[in-house]
């Protein structure tokens, strides 16, 4: 067996997954040692490669993430939370590196993570890209540096395919802007306004969500004061941004002690 960390994609159909199989194909530093789809796709049991319309890979989509992951190194799973916390149990048994991209979980689903990252190492969050994680670290001084005076608002805008709202990048910021402000983060929240909603909550931190056609992701946090505004905007254009941050995570996880990390300790900021 080779040396270089052999690398499983859960969701390997999904719009993340397909990107992650290519990613992880051309990468010189891994191998790709398994692709898992659920149980009744119609890619189980087809080669990866051919099943992507490319060369075949030599390797046939799975529905067991067990046998997928025996003499894997990492698992990178951008798929639903049900099956996200359910899949961090197995991968702590099969000490994999466990990257998690996928996003709407609740509390309860990160309860439940952080047990298993007695056990594993996991790195969660809600956007990979180098980009959005500068972002949360710019978004937390601006909040911090100006007074209450300026409201903050997020918008955000995805594909019209998002199961959920706001984005997990977007709860990122808010939680950034939140933290810059000393605010609590759960009663500063406001999701999507409508109706005779009454003034603006002073210390609220609101959030709205514009789905269609093929945007994969925009993110605004607006600082809005009297007679000034300040935008801080991320742009994605290529979701290969999101996975080569997974890439990146999985590599990082290699020689760590369990816990639940985050990408600013992967990016180190
Ligand atoms: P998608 O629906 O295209 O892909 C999800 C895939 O998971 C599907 O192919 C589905 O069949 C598969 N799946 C479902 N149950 C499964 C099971 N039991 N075993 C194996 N596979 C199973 O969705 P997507 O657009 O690729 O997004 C997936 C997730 O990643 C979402 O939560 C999205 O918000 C998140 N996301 C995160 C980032 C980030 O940077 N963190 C970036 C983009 C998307």
């Amino acid at each position: 067996m080779s040396d270089t960390p052999g690398i499983v994609v859960m969701g390997a159909s999904g719009r993340m997954g397909q990107m992650l199989v290519r990613e992880v194909q051309a990468h010189p530093g891994m191998r790709l040692a398994g692709a898992v789809e659920r149980p009744g796709h119609d890619w189980i049991g087809k080669d990866i490669g051919t099943a992507m319309n490319g060369p075949a890979a030599g390797l046939r989509v799975t529905d067991d993430p067990l046998e997928a992951m025996a003499g894997a190194q990492g698992v990178i799973d951008f798929t639903t939370p049900q099956v996200t916390v359910a899949l961090s149990t197995l991968s702590a048994q099969a000490r994999a590196v466990h990257i998690i991209g996928t996003t709407g979980l609740t509390d309860e689903d990160i309860a439940k993570l952080d047990a298993a990252a007695r056990h594993a190492v996991i790195v969660r969050a809600g956007n990979m890209s180098l980009g959005v994680n500068l972002l949360t670290q710019l978004t937390k001084q601006v909040a911090a540096a100006l007074d209450a005076d300026f409201d903050i608002e997020v918008v955000e805008a995805h594909h019209r395919h998002k199961v959920d709202a706001p984005s997990g990048t977007a709860l990122m910021l808010g939680e950034a802007a939140a933290a810059g402000r000393g605010l609590d983060f759960k009663q500063s929240y406001v999701a999507a306004r409508d109706g005779i909603t009454g003034a603006r909550a002073p210390g609220s931190i609101g959030f709205s969500a514009i789905r269609g056609g093929d945007i994969v992701g925009e993110h605004d946090v607006i600082f809005a004061g009297a007679g000034e505004r300040i935008v801080l905007r991320h742009v994605a254009s290529d979701r290969a941004l999101f996975a080569r941050g997974a890439l990146k995570a999985a590599l990082w996880g290699q020689d760590k002690m369990p816990g639940h990390y985050s990408m600013l300790d992967v990016l180190g900021l």
